[in-house]
């Protein structure tokens, strides 16, 4: 990250610099205080790609062995709302393009905290593509996520 973009608004939507929102996170140099904190810094991640950042923020009992971020077709992260958070759970609605269609990822993530950081667990997923308007119930765990 270079010094113009540590000046631009944190892609988690926070209206916070990156600098003063996720990138301390994301470097390492702080803990995320809470879920929320984590869940923006992962979303953050997943923007640029950077799949260390989310593999390291997921709980070991659910963690994948990769992600294949780079693998085509490459998934555009571009907004995210936070919805609903508490102590253990983020419920969130993420804008992304596959192939240049825009789908949502509405998902209830659970969090743990072990030794003082928070872990992602799982998330209960509803993806809509918002193009062709229809609301796919999707029950299952976001295999795409979760490369499997
Ligand atoms: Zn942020």
């Amino acid at each position: 990250m270079n010094k113009k973009q540590n000046a631009e608004k944190c892609p988690c939507g926070s209206g916070k610099t990156y600098h003063s929102c996720c990138e301390p996170y994301i470097n390492g140099t702080e803990i995320a205080p809470n879920p929320e904190a984590l869940m923006r810094s992962r979303f953050t991640a997943y923007t640029q790609l950077n799949e260390a950042y989310v593999l390291a923020s997921w709980h070991t009992s659910t963690r994948p062995d990769d992600l294949n971020l780079r693998e085509q077709p490459v998934i555009k992260w571009t907004r995210l709302k936070i919805i609903d958070s508490s102590d253990n759970m983020v419920e969130f609605v993420a804008v992304h393009k596959v192939n240049g269609k825009a789908h949502k990822l509405h998902e209830r993530s659970q969090f743990i905290q072990e030794q003082g950081r928070w872990f992602y667990v799982d998330g209960d997923v509803e993806r809509i593509n918002i193009r062709q308007q229809t609301q796919q119930k999707d029950s299952t765990k976001c295999s795409e996520k979760l490369g499997s």
